[in-house]
């Protein structure tokens, strides 16, 4: 963290207005505004415990994502994350591990962070859980977008490694976007082969 940055007021991702002390990324205001799903959506049921999704991909948490991503705007992650963290009181208690989604090497590479993890590491620290780290992508796909659900799916397959030990674990699988499900499917299914004992998923938006 830059001095300046600590020394800074800190203002709202989304608006610019000086937060009033306090740690939030969000104003009240525009908090509220949020293109919220009310209950929080299940969008990708079947293997999870429990699967939320806490907005509609609108706007201007569509936008927000997308300069997150593309444009490295990274202040947009804390503000997300608060997001997510909305969710605390409707996750499963027993949930003990949290796993980003992983990017594949390259692709971090050239975007320089990996924003699913922007988005786990508060999120993890406000839950007081820790982050598994040892689960990789280990084949790079091409991307997602503009696919159907099958080829997607066909895609994903052996996308993911794990080295990390998850039996017994409830892991809880976080992203920005959720659009078929289909990589949060395959990398559930990765991580209750290896053992785990559930996992759940929580994103941000969801596209469908
Ligand atoms: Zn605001």
């Amino acid at each position: 963290m830059l001095l300046l940055d600590f020394l800074a007021p800190k203002s709202c991702a989304f608006c610019g207005v000086l937060s009033t002390g306090d740690e939030h990324s969000l104003c009240v205001n525009c908090f509220d505004d949020l293109p919220w799903r009310v209950p929080a959506a299940s969008p990708a049921p079947g293997i999870f415990n429990c699967s939320l999704s806490m907005m509609d991909y609108a706007f201007p948490v569509d936008v927000a994502i997308k300069a997150l991503k593309f444009k490295r705007q990274l202040y947009y992650a804390p503000a997300l994350a608060e997001v997510l963290c909305a969710a605390r009181q409707s996750l499963p208690a027993d949930i003990d591990s949290i796993l980003p989604v992983p990017l594949h090497w390259r692709r971090k590479t050239v975007r320089g962070f990996n924003q699913a993890s922007e988005l786990a590491v508060p999120v993890a620290r406000a839950l007081g859980i820790r982050i598994l780290r040892g689960v990789k992508r280990c084949k790079a796909p091409p991307s997602q977008s503009g696919l159907g659900a099958t080829e997607r799916r066909k895609n994903l397959r052996r996308a993911f490694s794990t080295r990390e030990q998850v039996a017994s674990k409830h892991v809880l699988i976080i992203d920005d976007v959720v659009t078929t499900g289909a990589t949060l499917t395959e990398l559930g299914k990765v991580l209750l082969r290896n053992g785990a004992d559930k996992v759940s998923a929580l994103t941000v938006a969801s596209a469908r």
